[in-house]
């Protein structure tokens, strides 16, 4: 622990310079994480339109097996033409009720697959009411998306501007600070992450949270002193 001799109010002075930076440091932080934001805003729009294309994939496989039927009834009904025909040609009561037999059952399966066909085209009518309800939520988001795109503009704008403003006052700022102490502050503030100038919390150290001997958590209330944590480097001052 060291306590050095500094101008009156340094710590002070310091302790107002280093909100600013604080303030400067947290815009800066939320300027450079706007990209992401802005893709992950961006990116609620894949969601939709993935849930779009599946239910587009569904109605299309549905139209597939039910076009698939129709095919397989009519290649039915032609069967039944053919036989209707050779009928014609039969020459015993037999062989025309045999016929007769052999008509029935295609008649049969074409009722069949007329049935399953019916609730197929119950399917499809679901399946393009999904797509309507996917196509409008879409469309909502997009809405919603872009309305959240202009916002995070705004709010990239702003802070711009207040990143400027918080530059010309930390500059005037610093003006009024001995050089040295400026320049210790700085290298302190860069090197932290956090804060170069802390306090000291019931005789800890707020940077680390290591304890502050006795002696020298007094000489922080006095005019002009600045003392300096041993363990983590950070410049001390007194509790509010
Ligand atoms: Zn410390």
């Amino acid at each position: 622990m060291e306590t050095d001799v500094t101008g009156s109010g340094v710590v002070d002075k310091l302790l107002i310079l280093q909100e600013r930076d604080c303030s400067i440091r947290r815009i800066n932080r939320e300027l450079r994480d706007i990209p992401t934001r802005k893709e992950d805003i961006q990116s609620r729009l894949e969601e939709h339109r993935h849930a779009l294309e599946a239910a587009k994939e569904d109605l299309k496989r549905e139209q597939v097996k039910s076009k698939e039927i129709e095919v397989e009834i009519g290649s039915h009904r032609e069967q039944i033409n053919k036989y209707r025909t050779q009928q014609l040609s039969l020459k015993t009561n037999v062989e025309f009720r045999a016929m007769e037999k052999e008509i029935a059952t295609v008649e049969g399966r074409i009722r069949g697959l007329e049935d399953t066909d019916l609730v197929l085209m119950e399917i499809i009518e679901n399946a393009e009411r999904i797509i309507r309800d996917k196509e409008q939520a879409l469309k909502d988001e997009e809405e919603a998306v872009k309305r959240d795109l202009v916002d995070m503009d705004k709010r990239s704008t702003n802070m711009q501007s207040e990143l400027g403003t918080l530059k010309g006052e930390r500059g005037g700022l610093a003006e009024g600070i001995d050089p040295e102490w400026l320049k210790r502050y700085t290298r302190i503030f860069v090197n932290k992450k956090d804060k170069a100038v802390v306090t000291i919390e019931n005789g800890v150290c707020s940077g680390c949270h290591m304890k502050v001997p006795p002696q020298l958590a007094h000489n922080v209330r006095k005019e002009g002193a600045m003392v300096t944590c041993d363990y983590c480097g950070r410049l001390l001052c007194a509790a509010v």
